[in-house]
């Protein structure tokens, strides 16, 4: 039910569109009441259909061309939401840059890792720590507006078909020198599959597999499956695969229908990443790891026995 908070949302525009924690914010945002969108990139109609469709009752828009926006975009927001309750961000490197400079301009604190708010009697903020053993609530009490950086994936993004919000021009403000910083060159990493976070099933691996030429089954078995590939921290820090595959607390956090775990302890740093999965298997050849305390479906077995194996059966079916 609205609460009548006026919400704010951060957006930095990823690949030409709002990204899913975007609308994941706006979902969230619009069961509080109305929902401010303040959009950082270069802006299109499909992007403010976007946003419309999921909730937002109002987009500033801020193009900052080539100028690294985290400066320029904290300045502006900071000015805009001296009236507000609240004001989201998602867990992105600007959303986070913003948030802090917007934090020491307007002298409040920020609340992070939120995986849920609630506005009812008070702002406050649910959160986990140690590992997500113990989970926290900070009621927030210093004066508005609260800013708070969520986990990925806290809320579900859902449509409600509402119609394009009217749209403000923000323009580029002077914020002195942070003006003068540009961004010069911009990498997406190829991939012929979903990403990590968009993937409905994940299948990864850990230091299990034994070497870095056995990933391959990883990729192999999530391509077959239409899915992506993720692992553990062990195995981007012995340099198998990039930082991009790590699930966990230092890594992406993700929420798949299946998740496949192939030669994966378990180690709480990694579980705090994937365990909103709907459905977890493990394959380990210790019936003792603590990921099969988790598991929904567990193998007790070889990785280089059991993945091949699946691989075969699956070649067989299609
Ligand atoms: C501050 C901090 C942050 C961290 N952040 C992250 C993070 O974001 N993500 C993350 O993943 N980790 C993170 N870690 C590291 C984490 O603590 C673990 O060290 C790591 O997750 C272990 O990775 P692993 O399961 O691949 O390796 P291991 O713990 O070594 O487990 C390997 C598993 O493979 C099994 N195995 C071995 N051979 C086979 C075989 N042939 N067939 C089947 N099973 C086999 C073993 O029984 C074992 O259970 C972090 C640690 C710290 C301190």
């Amino acid at each position: 039910m609205s609460s009548g908070i006026s919400t704010w949302v951060f957006a930095e525009e990823l690949e030409g569109k709002p990204s899913d924690g975007t609308l994941e914010l706006i979902s969230k945002a619009r069961t509080f009441g109305d929902v401010s969108v303040f959009y950082v990139g270069a802006g299109s109609d499909e992007a403010w259909n976007a946003l419309g469709g999921h909730g937002a009752t109002a987009v500033h828009h801020l193009d900052p061309g080539d100028t690294l926006p985290s400066g320029p975009a904290a300045h502006a927001l900071a000015a805009l939401v001296t009236d507000a309750d609240v004001v989201l961000f998602g867990a992105g490197n600007t959303d986070r840059d913003v948030a802090g400079r917007v934090a020491a301009k307007l002298g409040r604190p920020v609340v992070s890792n939120a995986l849920d708010v609630t506005v009812d009697g008070g702002i406050a903020v649910h959160s986990e720590i140690l590992g997500g053993t113990l989970g926290i609530t900070t009621a927030i009490t210093a004066e508005k507006p609260a800013l708070v950086v969520t986990r990925p994936k806290a809320f579900t993004a859902e449509p409600t078909g509402g119609s394009t919000p009217p749209i403000e021009v923000v323009g580029l403000p002077d914020a002195g020198r942070a003006n003068a910083a540009s961004v010069i060159e911009r990498h997406v990493e190829a991939s012929d599959g979903p990403s990590l976070e968009e993937a409905s099933v994940i299948v990864s691996g850990g230091r299990g597999l034994g070497a870095a030429d056995k990933f391959e089954m990883i990729h192999e078995l999530a391509r077959l499956l239409g899915g992506a590939a993720g692992s553990t921290r062990a195995v981007v820090d012995a340099g198998w695969v990039p930082y991009s595959y790590q699930v966990g607390q230092t890594g992406k956090t993700v929420k798949p229908s299946v998740y496949i775990a192939c030669g994966i302890s378990g180690a709480m740093q990694h579980i705090v990443g994937m365990k909103g999965s709907a459905t977890i298997i493990a394959i380990n050849k210790d019936p003792d790891a603590p990921i099969f305390a988790l598991a929904d479906l567990g193998i007790v077995g070889d990785v280089h026995n059991v993945v091949p194996q699946l691989i075969e059966a699956l070649k067989a079916r299609s």
